[in-house]
């Protein structure tokens, strides 16, 4: 059997559901990426855990990135 890739799921951002702000769409799939440690002190992060999640539009493939 092929790879099963994981269907898009709808995402809550603070309690609100996360929209794609280019299409208007809700679903997602979502990543977690490590941020190399050249990224995070570029952007003063130390004090953050140097991983963001990416939430992905299943529709245009709009990436959006949240820290932590
Ligand atoms: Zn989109």
């Amino acid at each position: 059997m092929g790879i099963k890739n994981k269907e898009p799921q709808t995402v809550e951002v603070k309690g609100n559901p996360l929209k794609c702000p280019i299409c208007g769409n809700a679903y997602f799939w979502t990543k977690k990426a490590q941020l190399n440690t050249a990224v995070a002190t570029f952007f003063n992060l130390d004090w953050a855990n140097k991983s963001a999640t990416c939430f992905i539009c299943s529709e245009c493939t709009y990436i959006q990135w949240f820290l932590g």
